[in-house]
């Protein structure tokens, strides 16, 4: 075993052994991979080894794409067969709202360059002939499905990352991890110590205790700085990190030889598909002779709640058909043919799954070339992409594309031991069950409240989680209960919500903002290192700025409002899911002298927004300074005591009319409220939600972080144009956005008005255009840099579908195209109006006629009009009055 490596990879499952092939692959081969036993001694073993490449989240769908085309790759290098069976499969709906949830999923699969296809249940049948298609109202085909050898394809992981000269060394356990003052790493393990510059995190069932090993030695220079005095060191030590992610227990059965299995091969000469069926919450598929039969069970239980235990390895967990038995009965209903079936064997094993169920990669935020690729649970659909971002992310220095959906900087310090069991038990649960767009999942809330919280219940609010916050999200009458009836339809909000807004539109309206984040970026380089990281300049003090962030390759990774609040002292805001990966890219860029510090205030600044033609007679019967017009501009910032309390104000919100964003500390944050509420009696105040503020910003066309930029889209891409200043000073990414102006974007983001009917746009809708020109490819962008599906150009295919035509795709309807895809919308209340954003390509985003474009709801095509300039107050004469 080396003694020194460039980086030690955690883990031999096949989520660590696709990390050592990439990272090989990618160049970095002085590396190696520590195994506490053989490989495959956790998860990787005994799963069921199916794969497919659908996934909620678009670009988590885009690199299951990629590890499904890798396998071929890996069996010619390593020489190692997968046992790859590529039988497509289907998904089955017994419900009209699963079948809607088909047509939305088919719907993204069309500029996802996926062959998804809308079948009768009499087809699938004839693909699966052990269902009773009666009890289905309708199914999804997806080629890219099937099974393969899960000890087969680590080994075949592990042997072409061997070929690259990487090296592999079992029955060692890592007992230790200390990171060195210069962010090198000690790994300690049963056989030595071994020095690395950068360690990752693949240990599957043990990534938590992992996780937990993690310290720090402090330098000593850094102990005066951390007030910690001399225990500093053994702080450092003490560190350890807890991740969100818990191992539940999974059954699946094997049925002996069925001869109707058997009848079917011979006959048609191809082997079963993969079956999943929502209401059974069952996957079922052949194997061998036979059938094989998981489920999902809603009774499922963790496993280890609290520590893994080191002698786990190669051994199963006792079967418990009883809590699966309301699964099997559905299923064996629905499959009939399998009930008769004698049962060989039923496997019982844990895995692993973050709060979400999408995996957790990337860099922990804190620390230096740590890195983590767990919690991914499935590891067969999902290890090649992880092992190809993670091994980008650390060789290049980005992943490559855009990961947000499993990066691991996506939960925040309230995602501990409990919380993570609470929401994994009800993610696991709810596999298979329809997420509806205004659905908010009740597990582990409330989590964090502000002082408000039982004010706004008091009130008649509507809650919703908003990175681990209570906020209010809309307000039920009185007498009413407050209460979302789920629906992917417009639902029992759309008339209170319309109310909040014609109210605040028309007199006033508060809410709470506590959940936007808020940093103060301070010290002497202060301004030097903002100007760096962002587009904009940096605004006079007193005033504040909007400014897009993008990174080295010209991409959108953040979007803030800047207030210079002193000399050298600057007040941020931004998104508040964003928090950690912000902070992970503030940390990366801070200036090693000690000029700048950045604080992260989370909930200890919360906030209250006042928007409306009131609000400015409303605030000034708070405070006592002049706020009029000219003394208090629009994007003014000031430190003010608003109702007695000292406060901070921006002369600004996010409804895009006049308003005011007013933070405190949240001592105050109740003094504040009654303030507002006595005060705006005689304005007739309301109290609103983030849904009407969201539909607000709608009729302005002001974009959302995460929706509509993302690290997918350059800064003209996303018509951030006016934000972009390129003649200002060298920022970080300058080169590739001059480099976008120069040549133009190939896309832009741009709005639209929805001639929709009951059903608004709930983001990731394609969108149509009758239009003669092919804009070449309309597949959504997944990546930035140069493009890193080194075998992007094979893709497989399916039998059902045709040799790469995009009509198979669905995406060309006689002169009609899909030429885009919406990111966010719904309904604008006070314009009326059902609005969607999206992206199309560049040469037809000023084209706003009428019957130039569609857009698909709920498999409906309605006809959509761009619309350039905001529907409300498009001159922003209200916002500055
Ligand atoms: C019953 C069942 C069915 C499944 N079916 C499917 C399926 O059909 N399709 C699919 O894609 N996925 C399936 N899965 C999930 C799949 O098994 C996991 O996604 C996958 O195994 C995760 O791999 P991993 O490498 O992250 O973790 P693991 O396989 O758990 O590997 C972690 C490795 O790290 C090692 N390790 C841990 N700590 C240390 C240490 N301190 N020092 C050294 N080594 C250490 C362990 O020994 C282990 O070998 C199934 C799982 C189960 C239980």
């Amino acid at each position: 075993m080396k003694s020194h490596v460039k980086a030690v990879v955690i883990g031999g499952g096949v989520v660590g052994c696709s990390v050592l092939y990439h990272l090989a692959k990618a160049g970095w081969t002085d590396i190696m991979l520590i195994e506490r036993s053989e490989l495959t001694s956790g998860s990787s073993w005994h799963a069921a080894g199916g794969f497919h490449t659908l996934n909620g989240d678009p670009n988590v769908a885009k690199l299951q794409a990629y590890t499904v085309q890798l396998y071929k790759e890996i069996e010619e290098i390593s020489g190692q067969s997968c046992s790859l069976h590529l039988t497509g499969g289907v998904m089955m709906a017994d419900t009209p709202e699963r079948m809607d949830f088909l047509r939305l999923a088919h719907a993204k699969g069309r500029y996802l360059g996926m062959d998804t296809e809308l079948i009768t249940p009499s087809e699938a049948k004839a693909m699966f002939p052990l269902m009773d298609e009666t009890n289905f109202v309708g199914a999804m085909w997806d080629p890219v499905e099937g099974h393969l050898d899960p000890s087969g394809t680590t080994i075949a992981y592990s042997k072409a990352a061997k070929k690259l000269g990487a090296e592999i060394v079992l029955r060692n356990r890592v007992v230790d991890l200390t990171q060195q003052p210069d962010g090198t790493w000690n790994v300690v393990t049963e056989q030595g110590t071994v020095h690395a510059e950068h360690v990752v995190n693949c240990g599957g069932l043990w990534a938590r205790e992992i996780g937990r090993m993690v310290g720090v030695e402090l330098p000593v220079l850094a102990m005066e700085h951390m007030y910690l005095g001399l225990w500093a060191r053994e702080i450092g030590r003490m560190v350890g990190v807890e991740l969100p992610v818990l191992a539940m227990e999974h059954m699946y059965l094997l049925t002996e030889p069925m001869p109707e299995v058997e009848e079917f091969n011979k006959s048609t000469g191809r082997e079963m598909i993969g079956v999943l069926d929502f209401k059974g919450e069952i996957y079922t598929r052949q194997e061998r002779n036979g059938i094989l039969l998981g489920t999902y069970e809603k009774a499922c239980k963790p496993w280890s709640p609290v520590n893994t235990p080191w002698d786990f390895g190669h051994e199963l967990l006792p079967p418990d058909l009883d809590r699966i038995a309301p699964s099997l009965e559905i299923g064996f209903k629905h499959f009939p043919g399998i009930e008769k079936a004698g049962i060989k064997q039923i496997i019982n094993g844990p895995f692993t799954f973050a709060l979400d169920g999408n995996p957790l990669v990337g860099p922990v935020q804190g620390l230096t070339n740590f890195w983590c690729a767990c919690a991914v649970m499935a590891g067969f659909s999902q290890g090649g992409g992880v092992g190809l971002a993670l091994s980008n992310w650390m060789v290049h220095g980005d992943p490559g594309f855009d990961v947000w959906g499993m990066d691991v900087a996506r939960f925040g310090e309230w995602a501990g031991l409990r919380y993570t069991n609470a929401k994994v038990r009800e993610n696991y649960s709810r596999r298979f069950s329809i997420r509806f767009p205004n659905e908010e999942l009740p597990a582990a809330r409330p989590a964090q409240t502000t002082p408000l919280y039982d004010t706004m219940l008091a009130n008649n609010a509507v809650m919703g989680d908003s990175w681990g916050l209570e906020t209010p999200l809309w307000f039920a009458p009185k007498g009413k209960e407050p209460k979302d009836i789920v629906s992917f339809h417009r639902s029992n909000d759309f008339g209170p919500i319309g109310e909040e807004v014609r109210a605040t539109r028309e007199r006033v309206g508060v809410t709470e903002i506590a959940n936007f984040a808020k940093y103060e970026v301070s010290g002497l380089g202060a301004e030097e290192f903002l100007n760096r990281l962002m587009t904009n300049r940096m605004p006079k003090t007193g005033r504040i700025v909007l400014t897009p962030m993008i990174n080295e390759f010209g991409k959108l990774i953040g979007d803030f409002t800047i207030a210079k609040a002193g000399e050298d002292r600057f007040m941020i805001w931004g998104s508040s899911a964003a928090q950690k990966y912000h902070m992970r890219w503030f940390e990366k860029h801070l200036p090693k002298d000690g000029s700048v510090r950045i604080h992260r205030f989370d909930q200890t600044l919360v906030g209250l927004s006042i928007a409306g033609p009131k609000s400015r007679d409303l605030l000034q019967k708070l405070v006592d300074v002049d706020i009029s017009t000219k003394a208090f501009r629009f994007m003014d910032f000031r430190e003010m005591a608003v109702g007695g309390a000292p406060c901070m104000v921006n002369r600004i919100t996010y409804t895009g009319d006049l308003g005011y964003e007013i933070w405190m500390a949240p001592a105050y944050e109740r003094l504040v409220y009654k303030a507002i509420k006595d005060a705006g009696e005689e304005f007739g105040l309301v109290d609103f939600g983030m849904r009407a503020l969201l539909s607000m910003r709608l009729e302005k066309n002001f974009p959302t972080w995460f929706r509509e930029l993302r690290p997918i889209y350059g800064p003209f891409e996303g018509s951030m144009d006016r934000f972009i200043k390129l003649e200002k000073n060298d920022f970080i990414g300058r080169e590739a956005a001059a480099k976008e102006q120069a040549e133009g974007p190939k896309l832009r983001r741009v709005s639209f008005i929805v001639d929709a009917a009951d059903a608004d746009v709930m983001g990731d809708e394609p969108i149509w255009a009758k239009v003669s020109k092919d804009f070449g490819t309309v597949e959504k962008p997944h990546g930035y840099g140069a493009p890193r599906f080194d075998n992007a150009g094979e893709e497989v295919r399916g039998s059902k579908a045709a040799e790469g035509a995009s009509a198979v795709r669905g995406i060309i309807d006689g002169d009609w195209r899909v030429v885009g895809w919406v990111t966010s919308g719904g309904y604008a209340h006070y314009v009326q109006k059902s609005m969607a954003q999206g992206y199309v390509p560049a040469a037809l985003a000023d084209d706003e006629s009428a019957g130039l474009f569609e857009i698909e709801i709920l498999g409906h095509r309605r006809p959509a009009r761009i619309n350039v300039e905001a529907p409300f107050d498009p001159s922003g004469e209200k916002m500055r009055s």
